[in-house]
């Protein structure tokens, strides 16, 4: 037996289903998960020492690649003047100062501890700016576990089969509202039907939590439009996208001004970071200075600043870095494309930038009920395929695979053997 399979056997008697996030188990796939002892690189290294090539990059923060020395300098020296205060900070001056004059639909940014938290946060604040209490998302969307927002949820829920959460009194999701993803007609009817209700719309401006589904041309624009008509704001959940897709986000890419963004672990570069900001008017509705409160211990930890400075500064600094991840998710996932028409495969590959994934069905994946036509059952096979192969993917269909600058073309070629022997494998 593997030390994996040892350490799980001993976590589930003291952890609920023997990790702390659903999202790490690989019960859907039929195994133990891995448990990582290290990592560096484009690698992590299982409890075994055996070396993976990492397509989870901790779901998105490590976009530098595992360990970035620069990152971790600056992490030991932040910890040799101590771990937390409890007190303001420079470092939290600086980041929100970086951000906001860097992001021009930033105006202020409130530090948290997660991306759960930032939504959370976010949503409280346009429903105090409006000063109205429906929210519409979208199906097969994840905004974090906090109550109102686990309806119709991807990620670990759409894994478990399950459209939201026992525990969460139906008062708590009464006025969170369903649409579906990439119609702009579920969104107009919602707001027909509640007139002068809706707070806000909250989006995956790229999903990525039902595996990766793109927003189609003009959803975003007209999700813009419809929130303006109707007073309502517009909440663009950049935790995946944010940093990722350009150092603005999805807004960036696709030229769209949200009212409020939130970000999560990328923030951080590792370290357990959120944040929401967005128009100064709204934001200066957020306690101390208004009357939407939102608060938080360990916010702006100096350490997960110190981390999450040095990882900005890397990225906006260095101007070849998104079109270095730009070629990357090119090749790997292109190179992907070609070897599923090669070897005529029902499948179909989901991508932009450095995010994709690979859909185990023919269908072109527009939305949540198109996302659960994929096979996960061939899902799982591929997983377990590539994982005794060296590669490692996050463990669902409906999650997304990570790019960071540490997976050079040399690991991509790698990785594209193993799928091609993959292929070969299922298609004889
Ligand atoms: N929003 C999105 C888009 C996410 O993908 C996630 C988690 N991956 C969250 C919110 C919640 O973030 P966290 O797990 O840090 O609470």
């Amino acid at each position: 037996m593997d030390r994996s399979q040892q350490l799980m056997d001993r976590a589930v008697k003291f952890i609920p289903g023997g990790v702390n996030s659903p999202v790490r188990a690989c019960g859907n796939v039929g195994m133990a998960p891995r448990f990582i002892q290290g990592a560096t690189g484009p690698y992590v290294i299982d409890a075994d020492s055996r070396r993976y090539i990492d397509y989870i990059c901790s779901w998105g923060p490590m976009i530098l690649g595992h360990n970035n020395p620069e990152v971790l300098d600056k992490v030991i020296r932040a910890c040799e003047n101590g771990l937390s205060f409890g007190a303001a900070t420079e470092a939290e001056v600086d980041i929100a100062e970086y951000i906001c004059t860097r992001i021009p639909h930033v105006e202020m940014i409130r530090m948290v501890n997660s991306g759960t938290e930032a939504v959370m946060s976010a949503i409280r604040l346009a429903r105090g700016y409006t000063k109205r209490d429906k929210i519409i998302k979208f199906a097969g969307n994840y905004h974090g576990h906090s109550d109102c927002l686990l309806v119709d949820a991807g990620s670990g829920l759409m894994t478990a089969g399950i459209p939201g959460s026992a525990g969460v009194p139906a008062g708590c999701t009464a006025d969170t509202l369903s649409a579906v993803y990439n119609d702009l007609d579920s969104v107009k009817k919602l707001f027909e039907a509640n007139e002068g209700k809706v707070a806000a719309v909250i989006v995956e401006p790229v999903a990525a939590n039902m595996g990766v589904v793109l927003p189609e041309k003009g959803f975003l624009k007209g999700l813009r439009e419809l929130c303006t008509q109707n007073g309502a704001l517009l909440i663009f959940d950049e935790v995946i996208t944010g940093f990722r897709l350009a150092f603005g986000g999805a807004a960036e890419r696709f030229k769209i001004k949200p009212d409020l963004v939130t970000y999560g672990k990328i923030i951080g570069g590792g370290m357990p970071v959120g944040a929401y900001g967005g128009r100064k008017e709204i934001m200066e509705l957020v306690a101390p200075l208004g009357p939407v409160y939102q608060a938080g211990t360990l916010s702006g930890n100096p350490v997960a600043m110190a981390a999450g400075m040095e990882q900005l500064k890397l990225l906006a600094e260095n101007p070849d870095i998104y079109s270095k991840l730009e070629a990357a998710g090119e090749k790997l996932y292109g190179g992907m494309e070609n070897l599923i028409r090669q070897y005529d495969l029902p499948c179909t590959v989901s991508h932009i930038g450095s995010l994709g994934c690979v859909f185990f069905t023919s269908a072109e994946v527009k939305n949540y009920e198109l996302a659960k036509t994929s096979d996960t059952e061939a899902f799982a096979g591929y997983y377990k395929f590539m994982l005794e192969h060296g590669i490692h993917l996050a463990p669902s269909q409906f999650e997304a695979m990570f790019l960071s600058l540490a997976h050079t073309d040399e690991i991509l070629d790698q990785t594209l053997e193993v799928f091609e022997d993959y292929c070969k494998s299922v298609s004889a």
